[in-house]
């Protein structure tokens, strides 16, 4: 078979020619996805499945790693292919026939590593590019803390200089699979004496670490999802502080920044219209045109997303800003899952919450779910404060901790 027959009509020669070598990497590689029931979920019941499912995924980030498909718009020295975004459509396409994910390392990748692209020195960056590339580093996010969420800059997790080290000591929360991680991109803070944002540090911390202790938050299903971090006078070295001593806010904001492009630019973008759409027809209420507006509005949304979120992810991979404000695309997708979860229960009707069969239990875990975008990487609320404040260029919110020492600020 010659490479013209697998072309798709709009590919040109050289993307024709890397479609034919990701159809015949995936086809050596990978097994073709099974038709599995509409209605199966994505949910782990122990910690021992959970683990297995990351260990699934990096095994996988691995392999694509050594076959020269892992991190396609990253330069060749850092481990990556020195590619065009283009290449990362053709791979998903592709990808979406065969029973493969690199699972949750997907998400901190695509935090972290244009944060170390733009914030990182040489030696960072040829320290852990090619390792989180290839799996050897998964980083957990350690973050938001009890008192430290939405005002994320008056964190408390204090970081003391003793010569070449920093001595750390605080709690994080809500840090998923900080369980399974072996590295942790960490806020800390190293100046008590000015206004919040301006005394944050950034640092990379190995989750091994004398002194950190991960607890799992065990959730109904059995497995942990999230996690509490305790630090007590951890040893970190100051040569793995991304960006300035005290400029953390820096690189933290671009965190933040790209993991609203991923919640809303693919990694939570799911495909429910189909199965809102065959849920409807089993319900025969297809017909009804309440229903027919709202499937309507779930197929507008979903595809709004696909174009802003690729415009949004195009632009991040050639490392350009984006067109607009990603807090756009991660609002859209938390209103659009509310929508999408309120459609689910118009449409069973009592029979989206109680009762044992699979759609049922379907409908329930949409339900109970629809909310959980609406607050991880930021809530909504926060969201309409950054596009108010960036992009409007509307008054920032009033109050005099941006002015006043963080040790200045009342805590509860
Ligand atoms: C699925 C998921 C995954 C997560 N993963 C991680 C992770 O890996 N690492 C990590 O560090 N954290 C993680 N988080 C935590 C997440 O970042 C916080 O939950 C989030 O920032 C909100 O903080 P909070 O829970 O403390 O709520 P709060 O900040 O206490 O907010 C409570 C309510 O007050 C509102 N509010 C607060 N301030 C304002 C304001 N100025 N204007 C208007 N309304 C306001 C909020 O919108 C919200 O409705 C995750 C959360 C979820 C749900």
């Amino acid at each position: 078979m010659t490479i013209a027959d697998e072309t798709t009509s709009t590919d040109t020669p050289e993307q024709a020619e890397f479609r034919a070598e990701v159809r015949a990497f995936l086809a050596a590689n990978a097994k073709p996805r099974q038709q599995a029931s509409p209605w199966a979920l994505n949910v782990h019941t122990s910690e021992d499945e959970a683990r297995a499912a990351f260990e699934r995924g990096n095994a996988w980030q691995r392999t694509l790693f050594e076959n020269k498909l892992a991190g396609l718009t990253y330069p060749v020295e850092y481990g990556g292919r020195g590619g065009q975004p283009w290449m990362e459509s053709i791979y998903r396409e592709e990808a979406a026939d065969y029973d493969v994910s690199v699972g949750f390392i997907s998400a901190t990748m695509a935090m972290l590593l244009p944060t170390l692209m733009k914030h990182a020195t040489e030696e960072q960056k040829a320290y852990f590019i090619p390792r989180m590339l290839s799996a050897e580093i998964s980083v957990a996010q350690l973050f938001s803390e009890p008192g430290a969420g939405s005002d994320l800059a008056s964190l408390a997790c204090r970081a003391v200089r003793d010569g070449d080290e920093f001595v750390v000591t605080g709690q994080k929360v809500w840090n998923s699979m900080a369980q399974f991680c072996n590295w942790g991109m960490l806020l800390t803070r190293t100046n008590p004496d000015v206004p919040k944002h301006q005394g944050i540090t950034f640092v990379m911390v190995e989750m091994s670490s004398p002194g950190i202790e991960v607890r799992p938050l065990v959730q109904p299903t059995g497995a942990s999802h999230f996690n509490e971090v305790f630090l007590s006078e951890v040893r970190i070295p100051v040569a793995n502080v991304i960006g300035e001593i005290d400029g953390g806010w820096g690189p933290a904001r671009t965190v933040m920044s790209n993991e609203s492009a991923f919640i809303g630019g693919g990694g939570s973008t799911m495909a429910l219209f189909d199965k809102l759409l065959l849920l409807a027809r089993q319900f025969g209420v297809v017909d009804d045109p309440m229903i027919r507006q709202e499937l309507a509005v779930t197929y507008t949304r979903e595809k709004v997303l696909g174009y802003v979120g690729d415009r949004i992810m195009t632009a991040i991979r050639k490392r350009e800003m984006p067109p607009v404000d990603p807090s756009i695309l991660k609002l859209y997708i938390a209103e659009s899952r509310v929508q999408s979860g309120n459609l689910g229960m118009q449409i069973g009707g009592m029979a989206a919450q109680a009762g044992d069969a699979e759609e049922t239990i379907w409908m329930e875990h949409e339900l109970l779910n629809r909310y959980g975008v609406s607050i991880g990487g930021g809530t909504n609320e926060v969201q309409r404060n950054n596009l108010a404040e960036r992009a409007l260029g509307l008054p920032k919110e009033p109050g005099y901790d941006k002015t006043t020492a963080w040790k200045d600020i009342p805590r509860s």
